[in-house]
């Protein structure tokens, strides 16, 4: 899969992403990672990119061409047919796990990253197919989204984490967060792994993991638990840990 990344800052965004289990999968090939500087596109001698915004406000903007430009020359590099654009934004749909799915399917994908107080609405309504919000705050730029991004979705791709398997059974994966786990010692001060864990015995072992998943689930993100298949007997004890926990709070 290839990343393309349109932003003013470059070296952030590659440093962030060429270490670890990304930065190994670039160097394998089977990621590409392109950061593709919004400023090389500049038109003027100062080589600015933004300017004031049409009736005032505070801050600035960044103006439409430069943007234009940058797109241009990347939409000439793609060899799968139209990709999909996604402006990192605070207005956008919020980022989840299942988004992380659906673009994973992508052969190439563009990322275009905002600064200031964002991008001229005409370049975007030109450009982009998807706006993506990390979250219900508003940061300096979309470096930083477009970085998680690329992580969330990277790790997807086959090949990239070592044994598949591991982005199989994660949180979120069916609308459940995943069970506690534990590494040696077996004794960490005086607490134990849990005993079935240690047994060899799979089958209990899957059983025990299933459990802790929707009890954990039913703990801290209940609001998942309406889109997870559950068996009659997970509701009720999701039901009850839920009851508990409102108990506990009273
Ligand atoms: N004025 C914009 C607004 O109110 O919607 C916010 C601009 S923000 C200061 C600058 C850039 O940071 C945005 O263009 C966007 O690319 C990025 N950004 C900020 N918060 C974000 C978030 N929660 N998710 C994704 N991108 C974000």
């Amino acid at each position: 899969m290839k990343f393309y990344i349109m932003t003013l800052f470059p070296d952030m965004v590659m440093g962030g992403l060429n270490t670890s289990i990304i930065g190994r999968a670039v160097g394998k090939g089977l990621l590409s990672v392109e950061a593709v500087n919004i400023r090389d596109y500049a038109f003027n001698k100062h080589n600015s990119v933004d300017d004031y915004p049409y009736g005032g406000g505070a801050g600035m903007l960044m103006q439409a061409e430069p943007v234009y430009q940058c797109y241009k020359a990347v939409e000439e590099k793609m060899r799968f047919g139209k990709p999909r654009v996604v402006y990192l934004s605070p207005q956008g749909r919020t980022f989840c796990q299942s988004m992380a799915e659906e673009f994973a399917k992508e052969e190439e994908l563009i990322l275009l990253c905002g600064h200031y107080e964002g991008i001229d609405e005409r370049v975007l309504e030109e450009i982009v197919t998807d706006y993506v919000s990390i979250g219900d705050f508003v940061l300096t730029g979309g470096e930083l989204p477009a970085m998680m991004m690329v992580d969330a979705i990277a790790r997807l791709v086959p090949g990239v984490l070592h044994n598949d398997v591991s982005a199989e059974f994660e949180s979120f994966q069916d609308y459940l967060l995943e069970y506690p786990q534990y590494s040696r010692p077996e004794v960490w001060h005086e607490k134990k792994v849990p005993g079935i864990l240690l047994s060899g015995h799979h089958a209990n072992v899957e059983k025990w993991r299933r459990e802790q998943s929707v009890i954990r689930t039913a703990r801290n993100r209940p609001d998942l638990l309406e889109k997870a298949a559950l068996t009659e007997a997970e509701r009720i004890l999701a039901e009850s840990v839920m009851e508990k926990k409102e108990e506990d709070r009273r």
